[in-house]
Order: C-alpha cells, then structure tokens, then sequence
C-alpha cells in the first residue's frame, strides 16, 4: 500500500526548503545568479552536512529576490505538496530572506505569498498558514526585527512565530526577549530544539522560550524524566523523521525515536522539513513509518489529528480541515 492519496496535515516545513531543484535553477537562469555549488550533476541539492545544507540553503535563496518569485514559489510548492495529499500544511517564512526584517518590505511579501496561497487553495485544494521564523544563527539581535514583523502581521494567513537555523548558536534564553514579544501579540509558538542539541536544549527551550511545540524534539528520548514532562504537558513534537534520517541526526529508520516517543504518550507529528533537499515527500514518510514500525491506516489517522490539534490556524479552517480527514 502507498498513502499517496491519504489527507495529511503537515506542521514543519520552511518554504525555501521545499523549492523543487528545477524552479530554482530557472529563476537562477532568468536572473543569471550564479548558484554554482548549490546542485549535483544529477540536478539534486547539493551539500555535505548540516552547516553545509544551511549555506547552500542561502544560495539558492539568492534567486528568490522579490515578492513576485515569492509568489511564484509557494505556488510551485503547494501544487507538490498537494500531489502527496497534504490537504493542510504550515511554512516557515524568513522575514530575513524577505526584505531584511523591515516591516513595510515584509508586508508585499507577506501579499504576494498570501495571494498565492488563495490561488493554490481554489487550484489544488490545499490550505497554507505561515509562522514567521527567525533564524537563529543570525544570532538574538536579528530575531527581534522577525518577532515585530510577526507581531505586526499576526492574522488569518501569519498564525505563529517560531525560531530555526542553526540550533547550536547561543542559548534558548538569548533569544527570550523576540519570544516574549511575540507572545504578547497572542501568537502561539515554535522554536527547533533537540534536532542536535540534547535533552538540555528541549528543557531550555521549554522553559525559557515558553513555547505550544518544539521543532523535531527527538533528542528529549535521550532524558526520561523530560519524555514524562513532555507527555503530561502536551507538548506537540514536529518530528521529521525522513529529514533526521538523511542530515544522519537520528542512527536510520530503525533507530528513529519517533515510535517510542509516540509509545510514551508524546504528541507527535509527521512532517517533511525541507523535502527535496532531504530527498522526501509526505507519501515517502508515511510509506517508511509504515514499513519500519508497521504503522497502519488507524495510525497515519491518529497522527493527522494530532497534527490538526496541534495546528496554529483558526477555528473555522480547523473545522473544515477536519471534514477533510474525515472523508
Ligand atoms: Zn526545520
């Protein structure tokens, strides 16, 4: 069985990363940047490790350089992820990769991604809310810009406000103050922890950043006493299991903690990260689950509720996602 055509909700993807290969050496080609590096000669993403991937990550953003090719991108992106059956998904959006973290900058192309989105959704039936993601190797005096364009746009498309990049740079707490002011504009939160760091970096992140949903997680199975925490908190996990596989922060499928996370009573969710770089799809994650842990229908189900849950979306479209998974 493949679940290509099951509905899927998916909470952890970043927009730059789900670029196919082919859209941005097109872009490159219109604009003549030179992306020299960033593809092998088979036409895939090319790099060696993480820190790696996050270079190349920006050089192909080179070529994403105003609203429009913004727009372009999350339709070229939502009609992939809907051929997989995700019927709703949730996007990082950097506003460092959109105009530098200056407001105004940030709001056209906040309306160019926000009128491909509503074009995609009549298109290819599939619904996308963004989070505004700083990046944390830029270090905590770039976050704050990120957090007041989030606070700024926070609405029916901008749902959340979340951190990624480089997890090792800094300490959760460094980054508190661009959290805190997204907090008191009312977002809900998200911030990656525990993909390289370790138990630490989840507790850290928890406890410091105050956030609904941790980014992967998957090193908190290393802490006990922190997986409990976890369970009887709530705490929704974006496990990214193929992504974790391939950037070899998780051992292979067999290893991945995903199952006994799930076993222990955490919420997790299935998502696909940064899916041509880590050679995936929505259909491959549920295909592998499925043959590694002998996860079945009953289950992908009860990971897209989690998932729905879990979402930062309003009432209305939860409703109607959920009547989506239903049919
Ligand atoms: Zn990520």
């Amino acid at each position: 069985m493949t679940y290509q055509v099951m509905p899927k909700v998916e909470l952890h993807t970043h927009l730059e990363g789900c670029a196919p290969p082919s859209f941005i050496r097109g872009l490159a080609k219109e604009k003549s940047v030179d992306i020299s590096g960033v593809f092998n000669a088979d036409g895939s993403y090319s790099y060696r490790d993480f820190d790696h991937f996050l270079t190349v990550y920006e050089a192909a953003c080179t070529t994403l350089q105003g609203p429009q090719d913004f727009y372009r991108l999350v339709k070229a992106v939502l009609e992939e992820s809907a051929s997989h059956g995700v019927v709703y998904q949730e996007t990082f959006l950097s506003p460092d990769f959109c105009g530098g973290g200056d407001v105004e900058a940030w709001r056209d192309y906040l309306a160019a991604m926000e009128t491909a989105a509503a074009e995609a959704e009549a298109e290819f039936d599939i619904t996308l809310k963004g989070i505004v993601t700083a990046i944390r190797h830029f270090g905590p005096d770039a976050a704050k810009p990120a957090a007041l364009c989030a606070a700024e746009t926070f609405g029916d498309f901008i749902t959340g406000f979340g951190m990624a990049g480089g997890e090792l740079a800094g300490r959760p707490g460094d980054f508190a103050y661009a959290f805190d002011m997204a907090r008191e504009a009312r977002m809900p939160l998200t911030c990656h922890a525990g993909e390289w760091g370790g138990p630490d970096m989840v507790a850290d992140t928890l406890r410091d950043l105050k956030v609904q949903r941790i980014g992967h997680g998957i090193n908190a199975v290393r802490d006990p006493a922190l997986v409990d925490q976890l369970a009887e908190a709530g705490t929704v996990l974006e496990v990214c299991p193929g992504s974790n596989v391939f950037l070899k922060a998780s051992g292979g499928w067999d290893q991945h903690p995903i199952k006994t996370l799930r076993d222990a009573g955490v919420k997790v969710t299935v998502s696909t990260d940064d899916p041509p770089f880590f050679g995936t799809t929505m259909t491959h994650e549920f295909n592998m689950l499925s043959q590694t842990f002998g996860w079945e229908e009953a289950d992908f189900k009860d990971l897209n509720q989690t998932a729905l849950n879990a979402a930062f979306c309003d009432a209305e479209t939860h409703t109607k996602i959920a009547k989506r998974l239903e049919a």
